[in-house]
């Protein structure tokens, strides 16, 4: 009789292997970290003695799950915000919370927090990324789980890194000084096809090919993605990201929801594992990732959580639920992906996606003790039918939860047993967790109160010149602005036609703060668009004097481009109301007396306003300058011969909320 140090005895096995291997009751012999022998008990009962048997009797021992696509640091914004599309939630809410929250420590506590929840249902293995992956890979080594941990690569500044030569230098760095750990296995992850370059895939590729170690990368995730790429480079992903030699390494692709039978057929041909994330897919609906079609092609797909920010768990039992539910819903056949295949793929489905399975994701004899024993006797659980071995599959599936894992080992060692994490104090994570979460409210809740800090968080933000002088008149129709300009006193530096489309959110705030999204359309001499330019504007209301034949305006202003869709900063910014003015601008920079002036003849198309709209202005920092300049412009209306009575003082905006 050979000797070994746990034994687990009595339950159901599934071993998941190749032939689908059920033992019940079944046993499995451990030794060293690793499974030494599995089958049905009396067999091994009379090959095998060891100190430690565990009675698994009403329970099924199975393969520690396999998440293959997570950002576990991100347990800390978990339900931070939720309901929102993508950009909004990614770029409005995640990526400026993560730029000031982010550190070492926080990816640290953020992932024990997750393994806590990970090893409490089951899961044993986790492929993560995220930022400051030396952190992640720590706390989940000190957890006592496995991971492979990828160091994101952006192509613009990260929480980690200031440019995408020295993530790629970290990522090297962190790759030398884990590779060969018996429970992490560092890996590159190039964020997204749309968040870095070519020339960065590229050699992402190449440093995961020169350390063999895996690469993982978000794949065609929206439809939105996937149409801009093919706009961009005239080709889908799948086949841009190939050229670039990415899929000669070991790559996990997560989501792959809007890709073609073709890209299939490419990520197949180049062994390419796929993370299905159905609950991220569904929340952010994104749609669904064609998985029915990629495990019939023979394709290796796991199963993911993604982050629990936009999850918002870890649960890989109800992830493979759901992954089971959604193939039949969305192929209207039953048939599809059956409860054995759900399961498979959490389990050695996952390891193949990772390319870790010689070592994990079924329970077979020379592989890592990766295993769960899941406690069958509970009402939602019972009773159990015998007739058809695979309903086994079929309870797991569709009855399991997570909170019915009662013990869990990862590589021989217990990390829970009888429910009781044995490797981290859950209490305090959550205590630590909970604070963190009221300082990142706390920093929310003031830039809330401020559309400029919400401005400013998207960045790339100026300071404008505090005073501005403008003069408004409204001109007859027909009325000609080179006649006017036709003066030797003006000289003009630059005429320029426009049409301007401005759409103002009004805030109902103390600050009066008005925000402009400008799409402004630079056209040639035969009306046709040259070039459009879209920009933000806030201003707050400030001081208005008025003089005899101007306005002095003093009032903080702040510009940024507006790199993203008028929808996105409707969503971001959620405005009291909306107010459109849409123009036709002949702009002229013209010198009068040394001092330069912007004047405008505006026809306005938005609200409908007969006649023209002439426009002299000039901005300063100083007051004094803009008191001058405001004299001056009581010279320029003279020489034009314009009436007092003419002067129009509010603003577009203003004609524009009286109409
Ligand atoms: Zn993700």
């Amino acid at each position: 009789m050979s000797k070994v140090d746990v034994i687990l005895t009595g339950g159901a096995v599934a071993t998941m292997n190749a032939d689908f291997d059920l033992f019940d009751p079944g046993a499995v012999a451990i030794r060293a970290g690793n499974i030494e022998a599995v089958g049905p008990a009396e067999r091994i009962a009379a090959a095998y003695s060891a100190d430690e048997v565990v009675d698994c009797a009403g329970c099924t021992i199975v393969p520690g799950l396999i998440n293959t696509h997570t950002h576990a640091p991100m347990t800390l914004l978990r339900g931070l915000a939720d309901d929102l599309r993508l950009d909004v939630w990614l770029m409005g809410y995640m990526m400026p919370v993560e730029h000031e929250f982010v550190r070492p420590d926080f990816c640290w506590l953020g992932t024990q927090l997750a393994c806590a929840e990970m090893i409490h249902s089951g899961t044993t293995c986790f492929a993560d990324m995220y930022y400051y992956e030396e952190a992640v890979a720590d706390a989940t080594a000190q957890a006592g789980l496995r991971a492979v941990c990828a160091e994101t690569v952006l192509q613009f500044p990260s929480p980690d890194a200031l440019s995408y030569d020295e993530g790629l230098e970290h990522a090297r760095d962190f790759i030398l000084r884990w590779k060969g750990h018996p429970l992490i296995m560092p890996a590159v992850g190039p964020h997204a096809p749309y968040t870095t370059t070519a020339d960065l895939l590229r050699a992402c590729g190449e440093l995961a090919r020169e350390f063999d170690v895996p690469l993982h990368i978000h794949i065609a995730e929206t439809a939105q993605e996937a149409e801009n790429h093919r706009a961009e480079h005239g080709m889908p992903i799948v086949p841009w990201v190939k050229k670039l030699g990415v899929f000669e390494a070991k790559v996990t692709a997560a989501h792959c929801v809007h890709i073609d039978e073709g890209e299939m057929r490419t990520l197949l041909h180049h062994g390419v594992g796929v993370a299905h994330n159905p609950t991220s897919n569904l929340k952010l609906a994104s749609g669904f990732a064609p998985v029915v079609r990629m495990l019939e092609l023979g394709l290796d797909v796991g199963i993911g959580t993604d982050g629990p920010a936009s999850n918002n768990d870890l649960d890989m039992w109800e992830e493979l639920r759901l992954a089971a539910l959604l193939a039949k819903c969305v192929t209207s056949d039953p048939t599809a992906l059956p409860a054995r295949q759900a399961l498979a793929m959490a389990t050695i489905g996952g390891a193949r996606a990772l390319h870790i399975a010689d070592a994990v994701g079924s329970l077979e004899a020379g592989k890592r003790a990766d295993v769960a024993v899941v406690d069958m006797r509970s009402p939602h659980n019972t009773p159990r039918f015998t007739r058809d071995p695979d309903a086994l599959y079929a309870q797991l599936v569709y009855a399991t939860k997570g909170s019915d894992v009662r013990d869990v080992m990862c590589q021989g060692q217990w990390l829970m047993r009888e429910r009781r994490l044995l490797t981290l104090d859950e209490q305090s994570l959550m205590a630590e967790a909970a604070a963190i979460a009221r300082k990142i409210d706390t920093f929310l809740i003031q830039r809330e109160e401020s559309v400029l800090s919400k401005l400013l968080v998207i960045g790339q933000v100026a300071q404008k010149k505090t005073f501005e002088i403008q003069v408004k008149v409204r001109l007859a129709d027909g009325a000609s602005i080179e006649g006017l300009l036709d003066s030797s006193e003006i000289v003009i530096l630059k005429p320029s036609r426009r049409r301007q489309y401005d759409t103002y959110f009004l805030f109902d705030d103390p600050w009066h703060n008005r925000l402009r999204y400008r799409e402004d359309e630079l056209l040639d001499q035969n009306g046709e668009v040259q070039d459009v330019v879209c920009r933000l504007t806030m201003t707050s209301e400030g001081k208005d004097r008025e003089y005899a034949k101007s306005v002095l305006l003093s009032r903080s202003r702040f510009d940024a481009p507006a790199t993203r869709s008028l929808r996105f900063y409707r969503e971001y910014f959620k405005p009291e109301a909306e107010v459109e003015v849409h123009k036709e601008r002949r702009r002229y920079r013209v010198r009068y007396g040394g001092t330069d002036f912007a004047i405008n003849l505006d026809r306005l198309i938005k609200p409908d306003l007969p006649g023209l709209f002439l426009e002299i202005k000039s901005r300063t920092w100083s007051k004094q300058d803009a008191e001058r300049k405001a004299e001056m412009i009581g010279e320029l209306l003279e020489l034009f011969q314009v009436q007092e009575q003419e002067l129009v003082k509010p603003e577009y905006v203003k004609l524009a909320i009286k109409a």
